[in-house]
This record gives structure tokens, sequence and C-alpha cells, in this order.
């Protein structure tokens, strides 16, 4: 059967002389892998489509659950950017093992389709990458089940501003209730606010965001630990993400 589906190749490795296998993360049906006779020779009309980030019209012919096989493509964006700059590369990579990682074969999610696509549009159109990238695993998070409440105290359900995280119980604890935890984490004002924003908004209307370099720090040791403790991947690509930072690429 011939498929023409638009979606975005969130992995690509090689196979045999010649070949590519491309993962596509695709609109309609999810992701699906398709063989790219040919991806490996430099001027083949090939190569550029099977380049990770790609986002296109793809073309394939597909029987049942076997591999599909590349017909023809035509590209919305090339997302060259994403590939040209190491960090940015690595943020981008890092999003593309979460969907890869975290969503079921063959299964259709628009939602963090859409947000995937204005995640790598928003970093080619040069906007935070860092921030663009915290915000897609808090879509991820929601989507695996597990939105943290940043309203509410996370142990007795009262209305709370208090900044004060605890991580295992997925939210914020109120005053009264943080005596009762000595593991809460405390954070600044600031940082809830940012997660409140980053809960909320949609990949397709993040404006710009001011975030000051410490917040940013926190930040990313937060999401992290959200990370870790409720879905416990260890990812491939957030190593480099670390080696990447450190060093200020
Ligand atoms: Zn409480």
């Amino acid at each position: 059967m011939l498929h023409r589906i638009e979606g975005i190749v969130i992995r690509s490795m090689d196979y045999g002389e010649s070949n590519k296998i491309i993962t596509l993360f695709t609109r309609d049906v999810g992701k699906v892998g398709v063989m790219v006779r040919g991806a490996k020779k430099m001027n083949s009309r090939h190569s550029a489509i099977a380049q990770l980030f790609t986002h296109g019209e793809f073309v394939f012919f597909k029987a049942g659950n076997q591999l599909g096989t590349l017909n023809h493509a035509d590209i919305i964006s090339s997302h060259h950017r994403l590939r040209a700059d190491f960090l940015l590369t690595a943020y981008s990579a890092y999003m593309a093992e979460m969907v890869d990682r975290i969503l079921t074969d063959n299964e259709p999610n628009p939602f963090i389709y859409e947000q995937l696509i204005a995640a790598y549009d928003g970093i080619e159109d040069g906007k935070d990458s860092q921030i663009i990238t915290h915000l897609f695993e808090m879509k991820m998070l929601i989507q695996a089940g597990y939105a943290p409440n940043f309203n509410e105290c996370a142990s007795c359900g009262a209305d709370t501003n208090h900044p004060q995280l605890h991580i295992q119980l997925g939210g914020i604890l109120c005053v009264n209730c943080t005596m009762k935890y000595p593991q809460a984490l405390s954070i600044t004002e600031g940082l809830l606010k940012l997660l409140r924003l980053l809960a909320r908004v949609d990949l397709n209307r993040l404006g710009k965001v001011e975030v000051k370099p410490e917040t940013k720090l926190l930040l990313k040791q937060v999401m992290r630990s959200f990370l870790d403790t409720h879905i416990g991947i260890q990812w491939r690509s957030q190593h480099v993400m670390d080696q990447m930072e450190k060093y200020g690429f």
C-alpha cells in the first residue's frame, strides 16, 4: 500500500552498503520505520531526505507490519541549523529520543507531533533552545501520565504558592506539609513561575522568555529529577548534551 504522510525523521541508521533505515514520526500514524535505498550515497536524491530532523511529506510503500520502502519525499524544512551546531544537535537529538522511547509505535499522537515540529522550528528560528527542550520535556512528562501540579499542594491539595517541590509526590507543597517532608526541595519563586508557564504553554505559543542563568540551571536539575523519578530512562543523548553545556559549545 502506498502512503503519503507528513512526518519528521527522528532516527536514521546505516543499513548495508548504501541504504538507511529511518524512523519517521508522523502526524497520522505515529512512528513508522522506512528503508531509504541509496541514502548513503553522497549524490543520491535520497541522502538529504534521510537526515535527522528533516520534516517533509514522505511517500512510501508498506505492507502490514513490514518495514516501509521510501518512494520519494518533498522536504518542508530540512532543519539545517539543528545539524550545523553541536549543542542544537544534542538538544534536538534528545527530543527525538524522547519521542522514540516514550511513545508507542504506530500510534498517532498529533499533539506531541505538533509540539516537536514547533520545537524544531523554534530552534531553527533562533529561540532559546534550552527553554524549548525543557518545555518539550514537560509536555512528554504530562503525556506519559505524570503531570506535575504546581498550583495545589501535592500532599493535602490546598492552593499554595509556596516554592517547595516534592519530586516523588509530583508537585509543590504548602507551608504546613513542607514540615512533614524533609526531602522536599526549596526552589525560587522565579522557578515556580517558570514551571507553571512550562506546564501551561503550548510550544507553538512560546514567546520570548527571559530566564536568568541560575534559574535555567535549577530548571534543568528539576526537570531531570522529574524524568528520572517518573520515567526512569537512561537517555543516550543526555551525556553528549551535558558535555556540550559543560564546555560551553
Ligand atoms: Zn499541604
